[in-house]
């Protein structure tokens, strides 16, 4: 039988938000190449015999680079029938998936992509946001916070000139600079909410707005992983549904507006 290099979405963080078939997967995996934010009780259902090895970025831990996750991904699958490549979210959403996927198959491996749950859809669920509500928004986008030259996406400034919700994923760095082009798009009461390890134990939600959003992050000393909603759909969150145990509503004035770049 050939090898299938199974490429899984793990989900964004609680366990149970994995797929049958991807977990069928796990159970099943003589090796399984994992991300750093892949929850470690998916891991605990392989098989203990099975092969573990974390590619992802750990405290202390060598980071490998996607060339060299590509040229593992062959040489696991070469030795065995089952492996496993278990990626945070969906592995087609900002996750290099596919990039992985063309690297194998032109090696004449066998790869079948098992979607997740993206953070971008599972981060506003997990807050109590609706991501689209009649009436309040007729289509979200979901855009990358930083591009690969390290600046904002152009596409960025666009959405902002839309009435679209915008969920911004790897954006925490830029946040200032977002704000900004909110606040100057849209405006400086612009509802925002960040959603800090969105779907896990420790899951943070902080609500602002343009203007205020950066300094109630700063405040309140917010890290990644983390998904920014914004958008007026920010403003229908029901807290009771959170399933956050952390919940931060704007303390700061919106007098403190964020200066106006764009
Ligand atoms: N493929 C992934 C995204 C990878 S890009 C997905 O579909 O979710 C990495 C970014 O995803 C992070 O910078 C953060 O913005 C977001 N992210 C992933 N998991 C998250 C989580 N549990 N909570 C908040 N943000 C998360």
């Amino acid at each position: 039988m050939a090898t299938t290099l199974y490429i899984i979405g793990a989900g964004p963080g609680d366990p149970d938000l994995i797929s049958v078939k991807g977990l069928n997967q796990i159970r099943r995996a003589e090796a399984i190449l994992y991300d750093a934010l892949v929850p470690a009780e998916l891991l605990a259902k392989a098989r203990p015999s099975c092969r573990m090895i974390c590619v992802g970025k750990r405290k202390g831990h060598k980071e490998f680079s996607q060339d060299e996750i590509n040229d593992l991904l062959v040489f696991y699958a070469r030795r065995f029938q089952c492996v496993v490549r278990l990626k945070g979210g969906d592995p087609y959403v900002f996750g290099r998936g596919h990039e992985e996927l063309e690297y194998v198959t032109a090696r004449g491996i066998c790869a079948e992509v098992i979607p997740g749950i993206s953070s971008a859809i599972a981060a506003p669920s997990s807050a109590g946001i609706p991501l689209t509500k009649r009436g309040v928004n007729e289509s979200f986008w979901v855009v990358a916070g930083t591009v690969s030259n390290g600046d904002i996406s152009g596409d960025m400034i666009l959405a902002a000139q839309s009435s679209a919700t915008v969920i911004v994923l790897m954006g925490l760095n830029q946040l200032q600079k977002i704000a900004a082009v909110f606040s100057h798009h849209r405006s400086s009461l612009e509802p925002i909410a960040i959603i800090e390890n969105a779907a896990r134990q420790d899951q943070r939600v902080i609500t602002g707005t343009a203007g205020t959003i950066a300094a109630l992050a700063e405040e309140h000393k917010v890290c990644t992983p983390a998904v920014i909603v914004i958008g007026k759909v920010v403003d229908e969150r029901n807290a009771l549904t959170c399933l956050a145990n952390v919940y931060i509503e704007q303390e700061v004035s919106d007098e403190t507006n964020t200066e106006n770049k764009y």
